[in-house]
């Protein structure tokens, strides 16, 4: 049977998507990606980005305040009984995309669990196939499969993966190997504040390795990271090689100047990568029109058009820019109400 509209992804754009979709009476079904290990690795686990975050403050609608009577209330039993506790007040990213989560299974979304491997964009109506073989058919799809963390891409990074390095602090910073020990971050941008300012909490001291003499965070995150005393910024220095061995994982790593001083062996327990992001868009590659950076295009300003009849794009698959959880959410209702209506043209109501 083919679907009115396939939604893949399960970031807040394509549970966006699913919420305005459902509601439009177009069934959608969502293919929210697979729970593997592989995935674990690559940062491309259901949910999304906004999972591997601590509070969201930005968030409209989210002011400071205590959620957990509501979260008991708002969020299916079996998936509350495995959310995180959560001491603050606010709002938590995995909270908050949970909540979005549920909203769509309220109007009737329905969900596969599954990575969708392969695509058909020629053929009517739409092919896609999943990691399990199963193939679906759809007149209408939107991609909001997101991106994820890069790597330096070092051979010695490779070694110590789960073994001290790391492209997700929120995820593996508060593990016991971090506790009291001298960590590292790289990069400059305000993933890299906020990873240092996280690790703070439970390291002995966190040095951000910077290839520049000037962060590209903002200047209000700037600021946190250079008044916070555990803190110490390791300016014009790019990264050689991280070092270990077998019995405890990363113990160091050497660094090189940018602006000829000597290579520099800074002693460190942990080494966080925060040096941006690579979208989600390999299953699609030559199949629908990217920028040289493999983000999807939008077609037509003001649209989530892509380059395909009927294939819409949200959230941070097509958005290198913004990149927050609300343009993500605001993208996907978008692309909810552009294939809406495309369908409509189509004479599908
Ligand atoms: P970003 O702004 O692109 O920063 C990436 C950082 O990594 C830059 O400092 C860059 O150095 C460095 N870098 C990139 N490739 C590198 C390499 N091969 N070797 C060494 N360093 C490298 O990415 P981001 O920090 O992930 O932020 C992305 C977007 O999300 C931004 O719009 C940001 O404002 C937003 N964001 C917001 C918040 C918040 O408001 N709370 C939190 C996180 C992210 P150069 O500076 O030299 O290019």
């Amino acid at each position: 049977m083919s679907e009115k509209v396939i939604i893949i992804g399960s970031g807040p754009a394509a549970w966006t998507s699913a919420i305005y979709s459902a509601r439009a009476s177009l069934e959608p079904l969502v293919i929210e990606g697979a729970i593997t290990e592989e995935n674990r690795v690559a940062g491309t686990l259901p949910m999304g980005q906004l999972a591997l975050t601590t509070e969201v403050e930005n968030f409209p609608g989210f002011p400071s305040g205590n959620l957990e009577s509501y979260l008991d209330d708002a969020v299916d039993k079996d998936r509350r009984m495995m959310m995180a506790p959560h001491a603050k007040e606010g709002v938590s990213g995995p909270e908050l995309v949970e909540l979005i989560r549920q909203q769509a299974v309220n109007f009737g979304t329905r969900i596969v669990t599954d990575d969708v491997v392969e695509v058909d964009l020629d053929s009517t109506p739409r092919k896609l196939i999943t990691s399990d073989g199963t193939a679906y058919e759809a007149t209408a799809i939107i991609v909001a499969t997101g991106a994820r963390a890069n790597y330096l891409g070092l051979q010695s990074e490779c070694d110590y993966m789960n073994r001290g390095v790391s492209a997700c602090a929120v995820c593996d910073g508060a593990l016991p190997r971090f506790r009291n020990k001298p960590l590292a971050v790289v990069g400059g941008g305000d993933s890299a504040v906020e990873e240092a300012e996280y690790l703070s909490k439970f390291a002995e001291k966190v040095y951000m390795i910077h290839r520049r003499d000037e962060l590209r965070a903002s200047k209000i995150m700037a600021k946190r990271a250079l008044d916070n005393p555990k803190i110490e910024v390791l300016w014009n220095r790019t990264v050689a090689e991280v070092l270990g061995n077998e019995a405890d994982g990363v113990t160091a790593v050497r660094l090189n100047s940018t602006v000829g001083e000597d290579d520099l062996v800074q002693e460190i327990s942990g080494f966080f990568l925060a040096i941006g992001h690579t979208p989600n868009t390999a299953f699609l590659d030559g199949k629908i029109e990217m920028t040289d950076k493999k983000y999807i295009k939008w077609t037509t300003p003001g649209r989530t058009y892509t380059s395909v009849e009927g294939v819409f794009a949200a959230g941070d698959v097509a958005d290198d820019y913004y990149r927050q959880a609300i343009t993500a959410a605001g993208t996907g209702c978008m692309a909810a109400l552009d294939a809406e209506r495309w369908l409509a043209a189509q004479g599908h109501h």
